[in-house]
């Protein structure tokens, strides 16, 4: 990518403890990034650096914000020598970061905030967002994919950023982080099936944070390239192990499902709903663990979209407890996975 597109600043909000508490994040670098909008139509960056400098009555704030005219970096990130430090962008008591990530986000994630809506050029606003998180995923080696969540995927009972401000400009999330993997490797194309394979490909291999883990994690196992058969060939997949995809259904989709019921997201209900029915189907099973007459492939975006919801940060969690078994079967439960939808081609072997 073009690191010197457009230009990082920095002028930081003095220390107070409700905005910029001078910790140092627990992780030392960023471990993902947060995609806010602001919430506030026509505010830019100059009023949101005056309104977190002087706010006094609440805690809150991010590190970066982004307008057509500029990015501005309000408290250390790291993208230059100064550490980067926390923010208060997530609120603590919503656990789907710890769940995903291993951390609050506060203690371990940027906040990165897109102004928009009034006078604020949306298309210039958006290229300087996308632009800023793909150098981040490229300065820390992150896959877009996996590590910019949104502030409403973390926290869907109350937020609805970034996407709300993302659809003022005919945007959706799936399109940001499409454009952000595409801004890391221009020669990269993405398609609805492929975003995932295309993402592996397209996340810079230097500066790995942690160059002695013994197994790649499941977003970065090998995805064949340039071997995907043509629409008239039969389909190439190795039916999911009945106890897998029970598993599977068992220790994230009803549980994401009973969330998105509790939480009134019919549409995010029925999705995950469809999720488990694909994934037995996909062992040859029904409900009622009856055989069906054959298993029916999986679709490649259920495939990648358990991997990146809920096998990769599995691994990750496991291997920052040094929990070797566990990432092992995180990543052995990914290329099952990929074998079932034939993201891997079905002759490829499982030790
Ligand atoms: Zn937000």
């Amino acid at each position: 990518m073009n690191l010197t597109a457009y230009t990082i600043e920095r002028r930081y909000i003095s220390k107070r403890s409700n905005t910029r508490p001078g910790l140092r994040l627990t992780t030392g670098v960023p471990a993902f990034f947060v995609a806010h909008d602001t919430g506030n139509p026509g505010a830019g960056v100059e009023s949101h650096y005056r309104y977190f400098n002087t706010l006094q009555d609440r805690s809150a704030s991010a590190h970066t914000f982004i307008d057509d005219k500029q990015i501005l970096e309000i408290i250390p990130t790291g993208t230059s020598s100064d550490p980067a430090e926390k923010s208060w962008h997530v609120i603590y008591n919503v656990t789907t970061d710890n769940e995903r990530f291993g951390y609050n986000a506060n203690d371990a994630a940027l906040g990165v905030e897109l102004c928009y809506g009034g006078s604020i050029d949306f298309a210039e606003a958006y290229r300087r967002f996308v632009w800023y998180l793909a150098f981040c995923c490229h300065k820390w080696s992150r896959e877009p994919r996996l590590f910019i969540p949104s502030h409403k995927q973390l926290d869907p009972a109350r937020k609805i950023d970034c996407d709300h401000a993302l659809k003022s400009g005919g945007r959706t999330l799936k399109d940001l982080i499409a454009d952000v993997t595409a801004e890391l490797g221009n020669s990269v194309s993405v398609s609805p099936t492929q975003a995932g394979a295309s993402a592996q490909q397209a996340s810079p291999p230097a500066a790995s944070p942690s160059p002695t883990r013994p197994s790649a994690p499941p977003d970065a196992a090998a995805t064949p390239t340039g071997s995907q058969p043509s629409s008239a060939a039969k389909p190439d997949f190795v039916p999911l192990p009945a106890e897998l995809a029970l598993a599977l259904v068992e220790d994230y989709v009803r549980p994401a499902w009973a969330a998105a019921r509790a939480a009134n997201q019919e549409v995010e209900a029925e999705h995950f709903h469809r999720l488990a029915v694909n994934l037995r189907s996909a062992a040859g099973i029904d409900e009622a663990r009856r055989s069906l007459p054959a298993a029916v492939q999986l679709h490649k975006s259920n495939a990648q979209e358990l991997i990146f919801r809920w096998l990769s940060p599995a691994w990750y969690r496991a291997k920052a407890i040094g929990d070797i078994q566990g990432a092992d079967l995180a990543h052995e439960r990914a290329n099952r996975l990929r074998l079932a939808s034939g993201l891997l081609p079905s002759s490829t072997r499982m030790t």
